[in-house]
This record gives structure tokens, sequence and C-alpha cells, in this order.
């Protein structure tokens, strides 16, 4: 089962790498940061990881979110003090505590 995931794993790396060497710009990412205004504040923005943060992250999908309940995630508070403190936006692509969301 491990073995697997590894190959999974290695396969995304192998498709990312693909991307990266028809895709990466200048600026050594695949797509140009731009400045977006978020919250009130301009931030810079990396165009891509916006879109899959939103449609990606783990916690996006996971039933434990549960924002403004008293159950929800401790690990999700966590994350969302750090962003709201600091602006920045993040994406969970690792997390020992996932659960397929039920409905
Ligand atoms: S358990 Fe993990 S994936 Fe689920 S909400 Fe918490 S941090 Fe996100």
């Amino acid at each position: 089962m491990a073995e697997e995931a590894q190959l999974t794993v290695q396969t995304k790396r192998e498709i990312i790498k693909g991307i990266e060497t028809t895709m990466r710009s200048a600026d050594g990412l695949i797509t140009k940061p731009v400045i977006e205004t978020h919250f009130g504040k301009e931030v810079w923005t990396h165009p891509l990881m916006e879109v899959l943060r939103t449609s990606e992250c783990l916690c996006m999908k996971c039933d434990k979110l549960k924002p403004d309940q008293p159950d929800n995630c401790k690990i999700a508070n966590e994350l969302f003090e750090v962003c709201v403190k600091e602006d920045v936006a993040l994406a969970v692509t690792r997390c020992p505590e996932w659960m397929k969301l039920r409905s």
C-alpha cells in the first residue's frame, strides 16, 4: 500500500516537472505573481496556487472543517489564525487528520 502511494507521488512529480519545463517563467514560478487586494490589503498573489488552493486544499474536502463551530478542527483554527495575522493564504497538502466529507 505504501509503495503504491509512493508511485502515485512519483507520477505526480513527473507530471509537474513536465509542466514546469514548458511553462516556468523567468520569475522561477509557473505563473507570475500579481498584486491583488484581499481583505482590504494589497498582497502578492500566485494565480495558479490561488486556483489550486480553493479547489484542492484538503481542508475544503474534509469533514472536520467546521468554520465558526465549537468543534472545528484545531489545526484548521491555528492555520486560520496565522492567515489572518499575517495576511497570507495557505493550502493544506498533507494532514494526518483528514477525513473524507460525508455529505
Ligand atoms: S483535519 Fe486536516 S484537512 Fe481536515 S480540516 Fe483539519 S487541518 Fe484541514
